[in-house]
């Protein structure tokens, strides 16, 4: 089934995408549509890392609790027909720009492909163009979750994009380690980073989606192809800056109870519990991501 695109929806330009945001994100808020949930944020310094961890508020558990014990309906696809009052915009010629329903960060934008894919399928040139156009409109942290133990929660294939985290204007804290990013079509690993992983440069952003798109796909293929992974994908993280490249196979989607999906490798973990925030404290962020990754393989740093 395919959401079919609507005349009512504007079509984005790079340039509408942030006023669009905003714009979509205050009619959301005052229709009760954009349900944003609440955490208290701390900072966790390592290796130089200001790893952030947002703990949920306790009125936020009490309506999991409440949404768990529901009867279980029919499996719901939210992406096959958005709630219009989330839409951002449309991304021509297969893609949705929509406003991510319970944000934890503020302006979080969901990238879904218009007729249902399968989140764990190969990335295409299609779905780099429309992230591609929306980087350009905001220059911000990109992700994908793919497949259930990456942390996806839909099966309907959605990108991600959210405004730099931080902190001093980084993308992301992990960002501190990609301070100058690669080469492009240089691939590396972050000594920090006792787990599988690879990092790649993308170059100059040119502002153009095709060409920038093109390059994000390019360093995708080369990505995959050092880590040894084919065609029928294992769950993975990928993140991505207009600068840099990280993908992360996933072999498990939690350890001591703490979930972790893409943001936990760019240096952001959300915990549910004061308790479980304390057991990372004593733990640490970086032995976290380590047990939720796969054992380090020797790249060939190019
Ligand atoms: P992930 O959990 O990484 O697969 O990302 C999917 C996101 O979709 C989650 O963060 C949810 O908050 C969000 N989501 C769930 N239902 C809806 C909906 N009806 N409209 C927009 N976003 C949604």
């Amino acid at each position: 089934m395919s959401t079919l695109p609507s005349p009512l929806r504007p079509l984005l330009g790079p340039e509408d995408l942030w006023p669009r945001t905003l714009s979509t994100t205050r009619h959301a808020l005052s229709t009760g549509a954009l349900q944003p949930i609440a955490t208290e944020s701390r900072t966790l310094e390592e290796q130089g890392i200001s790893f952030q961890v947002r703990v949920l508020g306790r009125a936020h558990l009490k309506d999991d609790r409440a949404k768990r014990e529901k009867p279980r309906a029919a499996p719901f696809n939210p992406f096959e027909n958005p709630d219009p009052d989330l839409v951002v915009g449309e991304l021509p010629p297969s893609h949705v720009c929509l406003l991510n329903k319970f944000n934890v960060v503020e302006h979080h934008l969901l990238i879904v492909t218009r007729a249902f894919e399968e989140q764990e399928s190969p990335l295409t040139a299609a779905d780099f163009e429309a992230l591609a156009l929306c980087m350009t409109g905001l220059d911000g942290l990109a992700f994908y979750n793919s497949g259930e133990t990456a942390g996806a929660s839909q099966r309907h294939k959605h990108l991600q994009l959210i405004p730099p985290l931080g902190p001093d204007g980084l993308r992301a804290p992990m960002e501190k380690l990609l301070s100058p990013p690669p080469a492009r079509e240089h691939i590396t690993t972050l000594p920090v980073l006792d787990f599988a992983h690879a990092v790649t440069g993308l170059g100059q952003w040119e502002a153009s989606p095709g060409r920038d798109a093109a390059r994000m796909l390019e360093a995708y293929h080369s990505l995959l192809a050092e880590l040894g992974m084919g065609q029928a994908l294992p769950p993975y993280n990928l993140l991505a800056t207009r600068d840099w490249m990280m993908l992360v196979p996933r072999p498990r989607a939690e350890a001591h109870g703490i979930n972790v999906n893409a943001m936990g490798f760019a240096g952001s973990l959300l915990v549910k519990t004061q308790e479980q925030l304390q057991q990372l404290q004593e733990l640490g962020s970086l032995e976290l991501l380590r047990q939720v990754s796969q054992a380090s393989i020797r790249i060939r740093c190019r």
